[in-house]
């Protein structure tokens, strides 16, 4: 039986809405064999998640998904195959974590301006132990019928110049990449193509990231599009980076996104797997 990837998706410790046992379960069903969970900006689901897999018999990456700055855009760095205890990690993720808390009070703010009270008290306390994300404002505003749906919520108060909207100075970018490989990991560019930069911005981006010891990106992702594959797959030739592939799963209720429903990695990219000892 050839191995089935999947080397993005989320559970409860960040916002996905399964708990790391129902992902490596589901991941399971879906005859997925190797899998990493790539909660944003924690490793708490892992240690849980480690469990489950040895139960199904599943090969786990221990993954994270680290909220970076570069020239002002906010882009996701993904770290496949990390040590959740490295200590210089753990540091760099603590300092993530409290810029989430603040940013979270920030946008409860905005949005109290807005005559909508009462998020952060509601978030924090659903989110309990959880990295706090804009998924969880988004499910608060539907919930208080604010808005209708995770894209409303968007597009009126949460993305990037909207009302409720506080931008973020994440982790340097060199910072993030050197966490990931001084912790044994690889440093992987995701969703390349969901940053809508120009192509002479992907160039720089694609550049620095490599100098920086970044290896790989994400050539298939679950909402690529044939098209969206050809121009990833290209940035990973020109560039001479690995691809990745990985569904970004975040909850059953999304059904265009599955846990490891993929379009193959394209047969000339070198896969990012070759690069991590299975
Ligand atoms: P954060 O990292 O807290 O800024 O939250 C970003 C998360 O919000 C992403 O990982 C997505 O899961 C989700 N997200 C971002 N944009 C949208 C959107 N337009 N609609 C629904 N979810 C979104
Ligand atoms: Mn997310
Ligand atoms: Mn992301
Ligand atoms: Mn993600």
């Amino acid at each position: 039986m050839p191995e089935k990837y999947d080397l993005h998706c989320h559970s409860l410790a960040s916002d996905g809405t399964l708990t790391p046992t129902e992902v490596i379960n589901r991941a399971k069903e879906n005859q997925v064999t190797v899998l990493s969970l790539t909660d944003h900006d924690t490793t708490s689901g892992i240690a849980e998640a480690r469990q489950a897999a040895r139960i199904a018999g599943i090969n786990l990456l221990p993954g994270i998904e680290l909220s970076t700055t570069w020239k002002n855009k906010t882009l996701h760095i993904i770290g496949l195959n990390i040590d959740p205890d490295c200590s210089e990690l753990k540091t760099g993720i603590a300092k993530l974590q409290t810029k989430r808390l603040l940013r979270a009070e920030k946008i409860a703010e905005k949005l109290t301006k807005k005559n909508i009270a009462g998020a952060y008290d509601a978030i924090t306390k659903a989110a309990g132990k959880s990295m706090i994300t804009r998924t969880h404002f988004a499910d608060f505003l539907v919930a208080n019928q604010h808005v209708t749906s995770h894209q409303q919520a968007f597009d009126t108060y949460l993305g990037q110049g909207k009302s409720a909207y506080v931008s973020i100075q994440w982790a340097e970018l060199e910072s993030a990449i050197s966490w990931i490989k001084n912790s044994g990991g690889v440093a992987v560019l995701a969703h390349p193509l969901r940053y809508k930069l120009t192509a002479s911005w992907i160039r720089r981006l694609l550049i620095a990231f490599k100098e920086m010891g970044g290896e790989a990106i994400e050539v298939v992702t679950g909402r690529s599009t044939e098209q969206d594959i050809i121009i990833s797959a290209k940035y990973a030739r020109d560039f001479d980076l690995s691809g990745s592939i990985g569904s970004d799963f975040h909850s059953p209720t999304n059904v265009w996104v599955e846990l490891g429903r993929l379009a193959p990695l394209p047969a000339d990219i070198t896969p990012v797997w070759s690069k991590i000892d299975l």
